[in-house]
This record gives structure tokens, C-alpha cells and sequence, in this order.
């Protein structure tokens, strides 16, 4: 089991990884500080795979918890969950002395986080993540919240956890795309901060992509720990807690482009770091090798979803909807070199716009090639 701290002063936490560490969950929860049983809040499917070893371990060390199941999807980190998760909290006569226990992706994760940011003005809570992305991103910085009709994550609040727990083991049962979305998160990190890393991926992708557990675990622990990094510099964001927005946003633009539909948020990302690498590469910030090197890692994680259909009118209007386009002069994060990223000003309207229609023509020809390619060779 590997331990290192989110250090944020008095709100430091703990981040505990390990393989099958679930089962030790009750007794890890008391070290952290726990006295009492939690509302665990997960859903169905989550509960059904990894439950009773949780249910096990939690009632060992602390007697029965609550368990509040949610929807399954991003659709329901919304009010009406919310509105049912307290509910659920007053039917188990939760007071001031209660916590929450998360247990599941970054949907449970940030709803649940949010629960207890506002249940009687904020109880206590932990997270124990069960998907690559809340494991390296969204269990750390303590960013909590609900989606509205107008966008994602639109209310809600900064709530720091105790602590959190991250069994490697869980990943196993993670659909491939779901694994591959987490995994263009893990070289993002990678990207701004650690080339060691980016190469350890490029080494080990094989592995990882199987979910080795003894190859995934250095993979969590050191992403984990650059977002652990960053956000202690910058809890708030408002410097270099930006760089972790490598790739997005771009990438926001073709989730919104494409009305959420078509991308998981780290395919879309996947998609933006390409394009901000070709940009890079385009205004002699980047070596070219440097930019192919990153591009082929990106390709080697799987197929991402074409961009046939998206127009740079589509995705420029996406874009411009985000305040840091306004005007003629754009602010953009782009990579020095590989584990390096910079926030570089200046960037004008027109020299990206053009470059995105490139990018999107040659984005798309070259996925007809390459689906060419894999029509012939399986004749
Ligand atoms: P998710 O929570 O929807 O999980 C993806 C799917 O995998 C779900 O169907 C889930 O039930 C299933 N699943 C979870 N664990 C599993 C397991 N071990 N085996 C099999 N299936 C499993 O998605 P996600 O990618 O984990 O999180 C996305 C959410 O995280 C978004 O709402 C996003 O806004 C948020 N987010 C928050 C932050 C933050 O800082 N708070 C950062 C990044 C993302
Ligand atoms: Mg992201």
C-alpha cells in the first residue's frame, strides 16, 4: 500500500492506494479519523461489483452503514439526486456528526462531495474512487457539484475530503473505453509535469491497458500525485492549477459541439491535446519529433471517435462561448516541451482559427485511411 498527502495546511488529506486495499477500508477510515459508521453513497452497478467487500470491511470496524444508491450517469449528478441523497440522509437520521462515503467514479464523487459541502453547512466526507479518472483526477482538489441545464458543474462548492481510498484491484472491471477516457487524463498529467511518466506509459501501455495492477499502480500513484501537487500551490485556481487544463479547452468545444453525444470528456481532451499539439508544433513552441512522439502514445491508447461532421464554424462557436476567447487575442496552454506546459497569451483569433480547419481536414482523411487500413487487413 503506498500513502502520500494532499497538503492544503489544515485541510491536508490522505491518498491511500493499493491493490484489494477495499477490504481494509474500515480500518484505514478509523486511522483517518472516522469513529462512526458512514452514508455510503455509490450506485447499483458499482454496489453489485465491489459492495460486499466494502460492506465487509465498513461494518467490521464501524457496525452497518446507511447506503444511498444513485442513478448511473452523468445525467444524474443533478438536483433531484442531490435532492434524494438528503432525503435519504434525514430518513437515516443523519445530524452535524454524520459522514459520507463516496464510493464510485467522479459522478458519485463530485455529488456526493457536494452532499456533504451543504448537508446541515458541511459534514465531513471520503472518497473511495472506483474509476481511473477519480482516482488520478476528480477524487483530488476538492471541486464538488451538480450539472444544471445550462452546463456541467455549474453549482457547487470547494469541499476537501478526509481521505481517500484507492484500491487498484476495482479498475478490472472497468468497460476499455472507461479505462481509455482515464488514461488520456493520465498523460495529460503527464504532458504538463513528468516526461518519466509519459515514458513509463509508452513502455508499459500493453500492461496497463490489461490493468496490470502491479504496471497500474506507479501509473495512479505518480498522476495522483502531480494533481496532488498543483492543486496544493493553487487550491483555488487561479494560476497554475490552470495547466491541468491541457487539452480541454479545446476539448470542451467538441463535447459541446457534438451536444455531449459523442465523446467521453477524456476522449474529447484526447482530441484537444492533438490539436493543441499540432498548434504548438505549427508556432515553433513544440519540436515536431517531441509532437509526433505524444501523438502516436494517443494514438496507441485506442480508437477515438471520428470528428467527421464537425465543422470549425461548430467548434469556433463552441469555443468563443468560453470567456477566454472573447476579443482577438486568445489565451491558450501548450507544451514547452514534453512535461512542460506553459499559459501562452497572445495567441491570435484567426491564426487558430485557421489552424483548426486544417486540423479537422486532416483529422478527418486521416481516419478514413485508418479505417481503410483495418478493413484490409481483416479481409
Ligand atoms: P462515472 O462516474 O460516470 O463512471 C463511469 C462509468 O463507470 C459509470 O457507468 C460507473 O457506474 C462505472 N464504473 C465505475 N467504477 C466502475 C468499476 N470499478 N467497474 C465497472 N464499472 C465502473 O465517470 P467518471 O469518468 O469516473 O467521472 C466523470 C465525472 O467526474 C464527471 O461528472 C466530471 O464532471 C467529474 N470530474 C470532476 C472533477 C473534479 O475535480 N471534481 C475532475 C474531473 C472530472
Ligand atoms: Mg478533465
Amino acid at each position: 500500500m503506498r500513502k502520500f498527502y494532499v497538503n492544503l495546511a489544515e485541510r491536508k488529506y490522505p491518498i491511500l492506494t493499493g491493490q484489494g486495499i477495499l477490504s481494509e477500508a474500515g480500518t484505514l477510515l478509523a486511522e483517518a479519523g472516522f469513529d462512526r459508521a458512514p452514508i455510503v453513497i455509490s450506485n447499483a452497478k458499482i454496489w453489485r461489483l465491489h459492495g460486499a467487500v466494502l460492506e465487509r470491511s465498513l461494518k467490521k470496524t464501524f457496525g452497518p452503514a446507511t447506503l444511498i444508491r444513485i442513478g448511473d450517469g452523468e445525467r444524474y449528478k443533478n438536483h433531484s439526486t442531490l435532492l434524494a441523497i438528503y432525503e435519504g440522509m434525514f430518513r437515516a437520521h443523519a445530524d452535524r456528526r454524520s459522514w459520507i462515503l463516496a464510493f464510485g467514479g467522479g459522478v458519485v464523487g463530485d455529488i456526493a462531495g457536494f452532499a456533504a459541502a451543504t448537508f446541515m453547512r458541511g459534514i465531513p466526507y471520503a472518497i473511495a474512487p472506483t474509476t481511473l479518472l477519480s482516482q488520478v483526477d476528480s477524487s483530488i482538489g476538492g471541486k464538488v457539484g451538480i450539472n444544471t441545464k445550462e452546463g456541467k458543474n455549474l453549482i457547487g462548492a470547494f469541499h476537501q475530503p478526509s481521505a481517500v481510498i484507492a484500491d487498484i484491484g476495482v479498475l478490472k472491471t472497468l468497460p476499455a473505453r472507461e479505462l481509455a477516457s482515464g488514461l488520456y487524463e493520465v498523460v495529460k498529467s503527464a504532458a504538463i509535469r513528468s516526461e518519466p511518466l509519459l515514458s513509463r506509459l509508452e513502455r508499459k501501455l500493453p500492461e496497463i491497458l490489461r490493468c496490470d495492477a502491479g504496471e497500474m499502480e506507479p501509473v495512479v500513484v505518480n498522476t495522483a500525485k502531480i494533481k496532488a501537487e498543483v492543486v496544493a500551490s493553487d487550491e483555488r485556481e487561479t494560476g497554475l492549477r490552470m495547466v491541468l487544463n491541457y487539452g480541454h479547452t479545446v476539448g470542451h468545444a467538441f463535447e459541446t459541439a457534438t451536444g455531449y453525444r459523442r465523446f467521453k470528456h477524456g476522449e474529447a481532451v484526447a482530441w484537444g491535446m492533438l490539436a493543441a499539439l499540432g498548434y504548438g508544433r505549427e508556432i515553433g513552441l513544440l519540436q515536431p519529433e517531441e509532437c509526433a512522439r505524444l501523438t502516436r502514445l494517443i494514438h496507441r491508447i485506442g480508437r477515438l471517435p471520428s470528428l467527421q461532421g464537425i465543422g470549425v464554424e461548430d467548434l469556433w462557436s463552441a469555443l468563443t462561448r468560453d470567456k477566454k476567447f472573447r476579443g482577438g487575442s486568445i489565451r491558450l496552454i501548450l507544451l514547452r516541451r514534453l512535461g512542460e506546459a506553459e499559459i501562452v497569451s497572445g495567441i491570435r483569433a484567426d491564426s487558430l482559427r485557421q489552424f483548426l480547419r486544417k486540423f479537422l481536414h486532416e483529422s478527418s482523411h486521416a481516419e478514413t485511411r485508418r479505417r481503410g487500413d483495418g478493413t484490409n487487413a481483416g479481409k
